[in-house]
């Protein structure tokens, strides 16, 4: 490993010391996706909607909000936009 005088006018420019990553951007957005989730979860616990279907009203099972305490559709409306994780499954690649 070479020494640099600090002071050598022939030495080149000390690079800058790159800047450490940040914080994982998607992260953070998915976390306060996830909080504006709560945050109206708890407001529906406060008029009194908390545990119902948004779009067909009706009670959710015990079993769905344990699963998902922030669920807010019945089993008929838990549309694929509402599965926690389940992608799409993508067509096999053409050769
Ligand atoms: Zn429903």
């Amino acid at each position: 490993m070479p020494t640099v005088e600090p002071h050598d006018p022939l030495a080149p420019p000390v690079p800058a010391p790159v800047a450490a990553p940040g914080p994982d951007l998607s992260v953070l957005e998915a976390v306060a996706v996830e909080l504006d989730e709560v945050e109206a979860a708890l407001a529906r616990l406060d008029d009194g909607t908390y545990g119902v279907c948004t779009a067909c009203g009706a009670s959710l099972p015990d079993d769905v909000l344990a699963a998902d305490p922030l669920a807010r559709h019945c089993p008929a409306h838990a549309g694929p936009a509402a599965a926690p994780s389940a992608p799409p499954a993508a067509p096999p690649a053409a050769p």
